[in-house]
Protein backbone atom coordinates (compact mmCIF):
# COMPACT_ATOMS: atom_id res chain seq x y z
CA UNK A 1 0.00 0.00 0.00
CA UNK A 2 1.42 3.39 -1.03
CA UNK A 3 -0.20 6.48 0.40
CA UNK A 4 0.85 10.09 -0.11
CA UNK A 5 -0.13 13.38 2.53
CA UNK A 6 -2.38 14.63 -0.51
CA UNK A 7 -6.33 15.20 -0.31
CA UNK A 8 -6.37 13.31 -3.72
CA UNK A 9 -4.56 10.35 -2.06
CA UNK A 10 -7.78 10.50 0.09
CA UNK A 11 -9.96 10.57 -2.33
CA UNK A 12 -8.85 7.70 -4.73
CA UNK A 13 -8.62 5.11 -2.24
CA UNK A 14 -12.24 6.45 -1.52
CA UNK A 15 -13.42 5.85 -4.92
CA UNK A 16 -10.93 2.77 -5.06
CA UNK A 17 -13.19 1.27 -2.11
CA UNK A 18 -15.72 -1.56 -3.00
CA UNK A 19 -17.79 -0.76 0.65
CA UNK A 20 -18.24 3.06 -0.02
CA UNK A 21 -21.69 2.46 -0.68
CA UNK A 22 -22.08 0.90 2.46
CA UNK A 23 -22.04 4.34 4.16
CA UNK A 24 -25.07 5.38 2.92
CA UNK A 25 -26.82 2.14 4.97
CA UNK A 26 -26.25 4.07 8.26
CA UNK A 27 -27.46 6.89 10.39
CA UNK A 28 -24.55 9.34 11.34
CA UNK A 29 -24.85 11.86 14.04
CA UNK A 30 -24.82 15.35 13.41
CA UNK A 31 -22.20 17.90 14.54
CA UNK A 32 -23.66 21.70 13.74
CA UNK A 33 -25.99 20.25 11.34
CA UNK A 34 -22.86 18.79 9.81
CA UNK A 35 -22.16 14.23 9.52
CA UNK A 36 -19.46 13.77 12.21
CA UNK A 37 -16.95 12.40 11.97
CA UNK A 38 -17.74 9.04 14.18
CA UNK A 39 -14.34 6.80 14.62
CA UNK A 40 -15.76 5.14 17.73
CA UNK A 41 -17.58 2.03 16.76
CA UNK A 42 -14.97 -0.09 18.89
CA UNK A 43 -17.31 1.29 21.51
CA UNK A 44 -20.89 1.46 19.95
CA UNK A 45 -21.24 0.88 16.42
CA UNK A 46 -24.04 3.38 14.37
CA UNK A 47 -27.63 2.26 13.65
CA UNK A 48 -27.97 0.70 10.03
CA UNK A 49 -31.11 2.28 8.41
CA UNK A 50 -33.25 -1.09 8.15
CA UNK A 51 -32.82 -1.21 12.11
CA UNK A 52 -36.59 1.08 12.68
CA UNK A 53 -38.24 -0.95 9.93
CA UNK A 54 -37.14 -4.23 11.45
CA UNK A 55 -38.47 -3.58 15.19
CA UNK A 56 -41.63 -1.93 13.49
CA UNK A 57 -42.43 -5.17 12.30
CA UNK A 58 -41.78 -7.11 15.57
CA UNK A 59 -44.15 -4.81 16.84
CA UNK A 60 -46.42 -5.56 13.98
CA UNK A 61 -46.42 -8.24 14.07
CA UNK A 62 -46.42 -8.59 18.35
CA UNK A 63 -49.81 -6.77 17.41
CA UNK A 64 -51.90 -8.92 14.52
CA UNK A 65 -50.68 -12.10 15.50
CA UNK A 66 -49.65 -12.30 19.40
CA UNK A 67 -48.23 -15.63 20.72
CA UNK A 68 -48.51 -17.07 17.18
CA UNK A 69 -45.96 -14.78 15.69
CA UNK A 70 -43.72 -17.39 17.27
CA UNK A 71 -44.62 -19.77 14.54
CA UNK A 72 -46.76 -18.02 11.51
CA UNK A 73 -45.15 -15.62 8.52
CA UNK A 74 -42.05 -16.07 6.66
CA UNK A 75 -39.37 -15.47 9.88
CA UNK A 76 -41.46 -17.10 12.95
CA UNK A 77 -39.84 -15.68 15.78
CA UNK A 78 -38.88 -19.26 16.78
CA UNK A 79 -36.22 -19.61 14.03
CA UNK A 80 -34.72 -15.96 14.86
CA UNK A 81 -31.26 -18.23 15.23
CA UNK A 82 -31.02 -19.72 12.53
CA UNK A 83 -31.69 -16.21 10.88
CA UNK A 84 -28.20 -15.42 12.39
CA UNK A 85 -26.13 -18.09 12.89
CA UNK A 86 -25.01 -18.25 9.29
CA UNK A 87 -23.74 -14.66 9.37
CA UNK A 88 -22.35 -14.74 12.69
CA UNK A 89 -20.59 -17.91 12.38
CA UNK A 90 -18.60 -16.68 8.98
CA UNK A 91 -17.95 -13.53 11.16
CA UNK A 92 -15.60 -15.33 13.71
CA UNK A 93 -14.61 -18.51 12.09
CA UNK A 94 -17.00 -21.21 13.49
CA UNK A 95 -19.45 -23.73 12.13
CA UNK A 96 -22.83 -21.79 12.88
CA UNK A 97 -24.72 -24.54 15.29
CA UNK A 98 -21.45 -23.44 17.32
CA UNK A 99 -22.72 -20.00 17.59
CA UNK A 100 -25.91 -18.22 19.33
CA UNK A 101 -26.89 -14.54 20.23
CA UNK A 102 -28.23 -14.67 23.92
CA UNK A 103 -28.16 -12.49 27.14
CA UNK A 104 -25.60 -9.68 27.37
CA UNK A 105 -22.19 -10.25 27.34
CA UNK A 106 -20.80 -10.18 31.15
CA UNK A 107 -24.13 -12.08 31.93
CA UNK A 108 -22.56 -14.77 29.42
CA UNK A 109 -18.89 -14.64 30.72
CA UNK A 110 -20.74 -15.69 34.14
CA UNK A 111 -22.03 -18.42 32.29
CA UNK A 112 -19.35 -19.73 30.46
CA UNK A 113 -17.29 -19.75 33.29
CA UNK A 114 -20.18 -22.04 34.86
CA UNK A 115 -19.64 -24.19 32.46
CA UNK A 116 -16.08 -24.18 32.15
CA UNK A 117 -14.54 -22.95 35.63
CA UNK A 118 -14.83 -26.11 37.42
CA UNK A 119 -11.95 -25.35 39.97
CA UNK A 120 -9.99 -28.54 41.92
CA UNK A 121 -7.92 -28.45 44.91
CA UNK A 122 -5.00 -28.70 42.77
CA UNK A 123 -6.30 -27.09 39.17
CA UNK A 124 -7.76 -24.01 39.72
CA UNK A 125 -5.73 -20.63 38.11
CA UNK A 126 -7.08 -18.43 35.50
CA UNK A 127 -4.56 -16.57 33.51
CA UNK A 128 -5.79 -13.08 32.37
CA UNK A 129 -4.28 -10.26 30.75
CA UNK A 130 -3.15 -7.46 33.42
CA UNK A 131 -5.22 -4.50 32.30
CA UNK A 132 -8.26 -6.79 31.04
CA UNK A 133 -11.82 -4.99 30.95
CA UNK A 134 -12.92 -4.51 34.01
CA UNK A 135 -16.10 -6.69 34.04
CA UNK A 136 -14.19 -9.43 32.86
CA UNK A 137 -11.66 -8.86 35.97
CA UNK A 138 -14.93 -8.42 38.08
CA UNK A 139 -16.65 -11.68 36.98
CA UNK A 140 -13.37 -13.54 36.94
CA UNK A 141 -12.78 -12.39 40.59
CA UNK A 142 -15.95 -13.24 41.23
CA UNK A 143 -16.23 -16.55 40.17
CA UNK A 144 -13.05 -17.53 41.84
CA UNK A 145 -14.42 -16.38 44.99
CA UNK A 146 -17.66 -18.41 45.17
CA UNK A 147 -16.15 -21.48 44.51
CA UNK A 148 -13.93 -21.06 47.60
CA UNK A 149 -10.57 -19.78 46.22
CA UNK A 150 -8.77 -16.62 47.34
CA UNK A 151 -8.53 -14.38 43.55
CA UNK A 152 -4.83 -13.39 44.59
CA UNK A 153 -3.61 -16.81 44.44
CA UNK A 154 -5.89 -18.33 41.92
CA UNK A 155 -5.69 -15.45 39.16
CA UNK A 156 -2.59 -14.67 37.35
CA UNK A 157 -2.16 -11.93 35.36
CA UNK A 158 -0.09 -11.21 32.49
CA UNK A 159 1.87 -8.00 32.21
CA UNK A 160 3.88 -6.00 29.56
CA UNK A 161 7.63 -6.11 30.29
CA UNK A 162 9.15 -3.32 32.69
CA UNK A 163 8.67 0.04 30.34
CA UNK A 164 6.47 -1.50 27.29
CA UNK A 165 2.91 -1.19 26.64
CA UNK A 166 2.17 -4.60 25.15
CA UNK A 167 2.14 -8.32 25.63
CA UNK A 168 4.56 -10.59 23.96
CA UNK A 169 3.00 -13.80 23.14
CA UNK A 170 5.83 -15.76 24.31
CA UNK A 171 5.47 -14.68 27.66
CA UNK A 172 1.96 -15.35 27.72
CA UNK A 173 2.65 -19.00 26.85
CA UNK A 174 5.52 -18.99 29.25
CA UNK A 175 3.14 -18.47 31.73
CA UNK A 176 0.83 -20.99 30.67
CA UNK A 177 3.63 -23.70 31.09
CA UNK A 178 4.90 -21.97 34.33
CA UNK A 179 1.24 -22.54 35.57
CA UNK A 180 1.22 -26.19 34.25
CA UNK A 181 -1.23 -28.48 35.92
CA UNK A 182 -2.61 -25.54 38.32
CA UNK A 183 -4.14 -23.97 35.41
CA UNK A 184 -8.11 -24.52 34.94
CA UNK A 185 -8.44 -22.04 32.26
CA UNK A 186 -7.10 -19.19 30.20
CA UNK A 187 -9.23 -16.23 29.35
CA UNK A 188 -8.06 -12.75 27.51
CA UNK A 189 -9.48 -10.66 25.92
CA UNK A 190 -9.08 -11.14 21.88
CA UNK A 191 -8.13 -7.51 21.51
CA UNK A 192 -7.19 -5.35 24.47
CA UNK A 193 -9.40 -2.55 24.75
CA UNK A 194 -6.71 -0.14 25.91
CA UNK A 195 -3.94 -0.94 23.56
CA UNK A 196 -5.63 -2.36 20.82
CA UNK A 197 -3.50 -5.23 20.76
CA UNK A 198 -4.64 -8.41 19.03
CA UNK A 199 -3.07 -11.54 20.95
CA UNK A 200 -2.32 -14.83 19.27
CA UNK A 201 -5.57 -16.90 19.95
CA UNK A 202 -4.49 -19.68 18.14
CA UNK A 203 -1.07 -20.27 19.87
CA UNK A 204 -2.61 -19.24 22.88
CA UNK A 205 -5.54 -21.83 23.16
CA UNK A 206 -2.66 -24.49 21.79
CA UNK A 207 -0.19 -23.56 24.95
CA UNK A 208 -3.49 -24.08 27.06
CA UNK A 209 -4.48 -27.05 26.04
CA UNK A 210 -1.40 -28.53 26.48
CA UNK A 211 -1.40 -28.28 29.93
CA UNK A 212 -4.73 -29.69 30.28
CA UNK A 213 -6.72 -26.37 30.79
CA UNK A 214 -9.38 -24.79 28.96
CA UNK A 215 -8.86 -21.29 26.46
CA UNK A 216 -11.66 -18.73 26.24
CA UNK A 217 -11.64 -15.29 25.35
CA UNK A 218 -13.79 -12.31 25.59
CA UNK A 219 -14.14 -10.88 21.70
CA UNK A 220 -15.99 -8.01 22.54
CA UNK A 221 -13.31 -6.13 20.74
CA UNK A 222 -12.60 -8.35 18.19
CA UNK A 223 -15.91 -9.59 16.63
CA UNK A 224 -16.23 -8.20 13.13
CA UNK A 225 -12.89 -6.16 13.27
CA UNK A 226 -10.43 -9.03 12.92
CA UNK A 227 -10.48 -12.34 10.89
CA UNK A 228 -10.81 -15.38 13.32
CA UNK A 229 -11.03 -19.37 12.81
CA UNK A 230 -12.17 -20.13 16.34
CA UNK A 231 -13.32 -23.51 15.27
CA UNK A 232 -10.04 -24.83 13.25
CA UNK A 233 -7.65 -23.05 16.16
CA UNK A 234 -10.00 -25.49 18.82
CA UNK A 235 -10.97 -22.45 21.04
CA UNK A 236 -13.14 -24.22 24.11
CA UNK A 237 -15.56 -20.95 23.84
CA UNK A 238 -15.80 -17.44 23.59
CA UNK A 239 -18.12 -14.16 24.02
CA UNK A 240 -18.77 -10.88 22.87
CA UNK A 241 -21.21 -8.32 22.29
CA UNK A 242 -22.87 -7.72 18.98
CA UNK A 243 -23.26 -3.29 20.09
CA UNK A 244 -19.21 -2.45 19.42
CA UNK A 245 -18.09 -3.72 15.60
CA UNK A 246 -21.27 -5.26 14.74
CA UNK A 247 -23.62 -2.22 14.90
CA UNK A 248 -26.53 -4.48 17.12
CA UNK A 249 -27.51 -1.65 19.14
CA UNK A 250 -26.99 -0.17 22.65
CA UNK A 251 -27.05 -2.89 25.62
CA UNK A 252 -28.06 -5.12 22.29
CA UNK A 253 -27.17 -9.30 22.79
CA UNK A 254 -24.42 -10.63 23.12
CA UNK A 255 -22.69 -13.77 20.64
CA UNK A 256 -21.69 -16.68 22.15
CA UNK A 257 -19.39 -19.74 20.57
CA UNK A 258 -19.05 -23.07 22.30
CA UNK A 259 -16.69 -25.48 20.18
CA UNK A 260 -19.17 -28.34 19.19
CA UNK A 261 -16.52 -30.83 20.77
CA UNK A 262 -18.49 -29.56 23.74
CA UNK A 263 -21.33 -28.40 22.03
CA UNK A 264 -22.35 -32.05 20.91
CA UNK A 265 -21.40 -33.87 24.28
CA UNK A 266 -24.76 -33.70 25.74
CA UNK A 267 -23.17 -34.21 29.35
CA UNK A 268 -21.67 -31.17 28.87
CA UNK A 269 -22.33 -28.92 31.99
CA UNK A 270 -24.69 -26.10 31.12
CA UNK A 271 -26.65 -23.82 33.30
CA UNK A 272 -30.07 -25.11 31.91
CA UNK A 273 -32.98 -23.34 30.97
CA UNK A 274 -36.21 -23.87 28.89
CA UNK A 275 -34.62 -22.13 25.91
CA UNK A 276 -31.86 -24.44 25.54
CA UNK A 277 -34.26 -27.85 25.43
CA UNK A 278 -34.06 -29.42 21.80
CA UNK A 279 -36.51 -27.46 20.06
CA UNK A 280 -38.72 -30.65 18.99
CA UNK A 281 -39.40 -31.15 22.85
CA UNK A 282 -39.42 -27.63 24.26
CA UNK A 283 -42.89 -27.26 24.53
CA UNK A 284 -43.69 -30.58 26.23
CA UNK A 285 -42.33 -28.89 29.52
CA UNK A 286 -41.31 -32.24 30.47
CA UNK A 287 -39.13 -32.62 33.67
CA UNK A 288 -35.32 -34.03 32.79
CA UNK A 289 -33.15 -31.17 30.75
CA UNK A 290 -32.34 -32.59 27.53
CA UNK A 291 -30.15 -29.94 25.52
CA UNK A 292 -30.14 -28.47 22.04
CA UNK A 293 -26.81 -29.23 20.27
CA UNK A 294 -24.29 -27.08 19.91
CA UNK A 295 -24.18 -23.40 20.98
CA UNK A 296 -27.95 -23.51 21.37
CA UNK A 297 -28.19 -25.75 23.95
CA UNK A 298 -26.52 -22.84 26.07
CA UNK A 299 -29.71 -20.67 25.96
CA UNK A 300 -31.39 -20.26 28.80
CA UNK A 301 -34.23 -17.94 28.11
CA UNK A 302 -37.28 -16.64 25.43
CA UNK A 303 -35.14 -14.78 22.75
CA UNK A 304 -35.51 -10.91 23.21
CA UNK A 305 -37.40 -10.03 19.81
CA UNK A 306 -37.16 -6.46 20.20
CA UNK A 307 -33.98 -6.20 20.71
CA UNK A 308 -32.40 -8.71 18.85
CA UNK A 309 -33.85 -7.04 15.81
CA UNK A 310 -31.15 -4.13 15.49
CA UNK A 311 -28.65 -7.08 15.30
CA UNK A 312 -29.95 -9.36 12.25
CA UNK A 313 -30.27 -5.72 10.11
CA UNK A 314 -26.58 -5.54 10.76
CA UNK A 315 -25.59 -9.18 10.17
CA UNK A 316 -27.62 -8.58 7.10
CA UNK A 317 -25.69 -5.74 5.94
CA UNK A 318 -22.19 -7.65 7.17
CA UNK A 319 -23.34 -10.41 4.95
CA UNK A 320 -23.86 -8.62 2.24
CA UNK A 321 -20.45 -6.22 2.75
CA UNK A 322 -18.52 -9.89 3.09
CA UNK A 323 -16.09 -10.57 6.30
CA UNK A 324 -13.63 -10.77 4.01
CA UNK A 325 -13.94 -7.00 2.15
CA UNK A 326 -14.58 -5.51 5.65
CA UNK A 327 -11.27 -7.62 6.90
CA UNK A 328 -9.54 -6.35 3.99
CA UNK A 329 -10.73 -2.42 3.68
CA UNK A 330 -9.89 -1.91 7.81
CA UNK A 331 -6.39 -2.91 7.15
CA UNK A 332 -5.90 -0.29 4.40
CA UNK A 333 -8.11 2.46 6.49
CA UNK A 334 -5.65 2.04 10.10
CA UNK A 335 -2.73 1.46 7.92
CA UNK A 336 -3.30 4.92 6.22
CA UNK A 337 -4.12 6.75 9.75
CA UNK A 338 -1.09 5.01 10.75
CA UNK A 339 0.86 6.63 7.93
CA UNK A 340 -0.46 10.19 8.32
CA UNK A 341 0.50 9.90 11.87
CA UNK A 342 3.81 9.36 11.12
CA UNK A 343 3.82 11.86 8.65
CA UNK A 344 2.80 14.33 11.41
CA UNK A 345 5.67 12.72 13.39
CA UNK A 346 8.02 13.79 11.07
CA UNK A 347 6.80 17.18 10.94
CA UNK A 348 7.72 16.86 14.80
CA UNK A 349 4.15 16.48 16.49
CA UNK A 350 5.93 13.54 19.23
CA UNK A 351 2.57 11.13 19.08
CA UNK A 352 3.04 7.87 20.41
CA UNK A 353 1.14 5.11 18.97
CA UNK A 354 0.92 2.25 21.43
CA UNK A 355 -1.14 -0.26 19.43
CA UNK A 356 1.48 -2.79 17.24
CA UNK A 357 2.99 -1.76 14.30
CA UNK A 358 2.02 -5.47 12.94
CA UNK A 359 -1.16 -5.34 10.90
CA UNK A 360 -1.65 -9.08 11.80
CA UNK A 361 -1.39 -7.99 15.70
CA UNK A 362 -4.11 -5.19 15.59
CA UNK A 363 -7.77 -4.39 14.00
CA UNK A 364 -8.90 -1.09 13.13
CA UNK A 365 -8.06 1.00 16.53
CA UNK A 366 -5.13 2.69 17.35
CA UNK A 367 -4.69 3.71 20.77
CA UNK A 368 -2.52 7.07 20.93
CA UNK A 369 -1.00 7.52 23.76
CA UNK A 370 -0.35 10.94 26.12
CA UNK A 371 1.67 11.25 28.94
CA UNK A 372 0.26 14.74 29.50
CA UNK A 373 -1.95 17.26 27.73
CA UNK A 374 -3.57 14.10 25.38
CA UNK A 375 -7.41 15.47 27.14
CA UNK A 376 -7.33 18.63 25.08
CA UNK A 377 -6.10 17.57 21.98
CA UNK A 378 -9.21 15.26 22.47
CA UNK A 379 -11.68 17.85 23.75
CA UNK A 380 -10.30 19.76 20.22
CA UNK A 381 -10.70 17.42 17.89
CA UNK A 382 -13.93 16.68 20.00
CA UNK A 383 -15.18 20.36 19.68
CA UNK A 384 -14.69 19.74 16.14
CA UNK A 385 -16.94 17.21 15.12
CA UNK A 386 -15.12 14.30 15.47
CA UNK A 387 -16.36 11.65 18.15
CA UNK A 388 -13.90 8.68 19.46
CA UNK A 389 -12.93 8.06 23.01
CA UNK A 390 -9.99 8.84 25.68
CA UNK A 391 -9.09 6.48 28.13
CA UNK A 392 -7.29 6.82 31.11
CA UNK A 393 -4.13 4.82 31.59
CA UNK A 394 -5.47 1.42 33.35
CA UNK A 395 -1.78 0.05 33.27
CA UNK A 396 -0.08 2.95 34.82
CA UNK A 397 1.76 3.31 32.83
CA UNK A 398 2.60 7.45 33.71
CA UNK A 399 -0.97 8.61 34.57
CA UNK A 400 -1.54 9.70 31.20
CA UNK A 401 -4.26 8.21 28.76
CA UNK A 402 -4.62 7.35 25.59
CA UNK A 403 -7.21 8.37 22.32
CA UNK A 404 -8.69 5.69 21.06
CA UNK A 405 -9.77 5.90 17.10
CA UNK A 406 -11.02 3.37 15.41
CA UNK A 407 -11.75 3.67 11.56
CA UNK A 408 -14.47 0.88 10.55
CA UNK A 409 -14.81 -0.04 7.08
CA UNK A 410 -18.63 -0.71 6.95
CA UNK A 411 -19.38 3.09 7.21
CA UNK A 412 -16.25 5.08 7.61
CA UNK A 413 -14.03 6.63 4.68
CA UNK A 414 -10.26 7.65 3.86
CA UNK A 415 -11.15 10.80 3.70
CA UNK A 416 -12.49 11.38 7.31
CA UNK A 417 -8.97 9.88 8.15
CA UNK A 418 -7.84 12.69 6.49
CA UNK A 419 -9.97 15.26 8.05
CA UNK A 420 -9.40 13.96 11.15
CA UNK A 421 -5.40 14.27 11.00
CA UNK A 422 -5.86 17.92 8.85
CA UNK A 423 -7.35 18.80 13.03
CA UNK A 424 -4.82 17.61 14.98
CA UNK A 425 -2.36 19.38 12.73
CA UNK A 426 -4.55 22.50 12.96
CA UNK A 427 -4.73 21.95 16.96
CA UNK A 428 -0.68 21.48 16.98
CA UNK A 429 0.04 24.55 15.06
CA UNK A 430 -2.96 26.50 17.04
CA UNK A 431 -0.75 25.34 20.02
CA UNK A 432 2.14 27.03 19.07
CA UNK A 433 0.95 30.52 17.88
CA UNK A 434 -2.00 30.28 20.12
CA UNK A 435 -4.73 32.09 16.91
CA UNK A 436 -8.09 31.52 16.39
CA UNK A 437 -8.90 27.66 14.99
CA UNK A 438 -10.21 28.46 11.88
CA UNK A 439 -13.05 25.27 9.89
CA UNK A 440 -11.35 22.54 9.23
CA UNK A 441 -13.27 20.73 6.84
CA UNK A 442 -14.26 24.35 4.79
CA UNK A 443 -10.21 24.71 4.66
CA UNK A 444 -8.33 21.53 5.14
CA UNK A 445 -4.27 21.93 5.83
CA UNK A 446 -2.28 19.29 4.43
CA UNK A 447 -1.04 17.51 7.02
C1 LIG B 1 -17.45 -3.72 25.97
C2 LIG B 1 -16.91 -4.81 26.80
C3 LIG B 1 -17.68 -5.41 27.81
C4 LIG B 1 -19.05 -4.90 28.12
O1 LIG B 1 -19.87 -5.88 28.71
P1 LIG B 1 -21.45 -5.68 28.80
O2 LIG B 1 -21.86 -6.82 29.64
O3 LIG B 1 -22.00 -5.73 27.40
O4 LIG B 1 -21.73 -4.36 29.43
C5 LIG B 1 -17.13 -6.49 28.49
N1 LIG B 1 -15.88 -6.93 28.22
C6 LIG B 1 -15.12 -6.35 27.26
C7 LIG B 1 -13.74 -6.88 26.98
C8 LIG B 1 -15.59 -5.26 26.55
O5 LIG B 1 -14.82 -4.68 25.63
Amino acid sequence: MTFDTSLSCAQSLDQQDPLQAFQQEFLFPQHNGKKAIYFCGNSLGLQANGVKGAIDQVLREWGEQGVESWFKGDQPWLKVQERMQGPLAKVVGALPEEVIVMNTLTVNIHLLLGSFYQPTSTRFKVIMEAGAFPSDQYAVAAQVSKLGFDPAEAIIEVKPRAGEELLHTEDIIAAIEAAGESLALTMLGGINYYTGQLYDLAAITTASHSVGAYAGFDLAHAAGNVPMSLHDWGVDFAVWCSYKYLNGGPGGPSGVFLHNKHGDDPNFPRLAGWWGYQESGRFLMRKDFVPSKGAAGLQISTPQMLAFAPHWVSLEVVERAGVQRMFDKSKRLTAYLEYLLHQLNAKGAALHIITPTDPAARGSQLSIYFEQNGKALFDYISENGVICDWREDNLSLSGGGVIRVAPVPLYNSFQEVYEFIALIQQYLQLDSHSGVAANPSQNPIQP
